[in-house]
């Protein structure tokens, strides 16, 4: 074993330096370093060991990520699976028509008259998601009066938003889309 003495030198991972670097020490106890300094910050502190190489194996010595030096393979890989395969087994030859009033489920295939053939991939609420095979979209469903997943919420009027004592004559037009929205069952 390496004998080490106050005044000698030792690798320790400094606090300040935040590496493993030469230090003097300064303190043991009994064969213990208790306290360093280091040798390029001039820093005391308590001696922590290195944090990749001791002189005894400690469970620190297993932490070093080998895997970062193992070359590529350990990439986390990236499964891309292309448009006709998400589409494969699905019946495309049944597959709606995109309307806003229809109500969709995930993986169910539709027709879109501007992006194709488009696969939900998601729901939420009046909300799907869908991956076309250029593009992803989020469009609305469940429009036409059939129940969504969970209640279109529609705040009958806006109307606290606007100054008490201004007569609301002229509504901003977001208010006709609201209203739009918040009918019960489309036209
Ligand atoms: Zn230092």
């Amino acid at each position: 074993m390496a004998t080490q003495k106050v005044g000698g030198e030792v690798d320790a991972q400094c606090t300040r330096c935040k590496m493993n670097l030469a230090h003097t020490i300064l303190a043991m106890v009994g064969p213990k370093i208790v306290r360093v300094r280091c040798n390029t910050c001039g820093g005391d502190h308590a001696f922590r060991g290195t944090a990749g190489v001791t002189d005894r194996p400690t469970k620190a010595s297993t932490r070093a990520p080998r895997a970062a030096s193992s070359g590529g393979s350990t990439r986390a890989e990236k499964v891309v699976i292309s448009f006709d395969e998400q589409l494969a087994g699905k019946d495309l030859a049944s597959a709606p028509k995109y309307s806003p009033k229809d109500t969709y489920k995930v993986d169910q295939v539709l027709h879109h008259p501007t992006f194709g053939v488009g696969l939900v991939t998601a729901v939420r609420g009046d909300k799907v998601d869908l991956t076309f095979r250029t593009d992803t979209k989020t469009l609305v469903h469940g429009r036409g009066g059939v129940p969504a997943d969970r209640p279109v919420f529609s705040p009958p009027t806006n109307k606290h938003t606007g100054p008490a004592d201004k007569p609301q004559a002229e509504l901003p037009p977001d208010s006709e889309a609201a209203a739009e929205i918040s009918l019960p069952s489309g036209d």
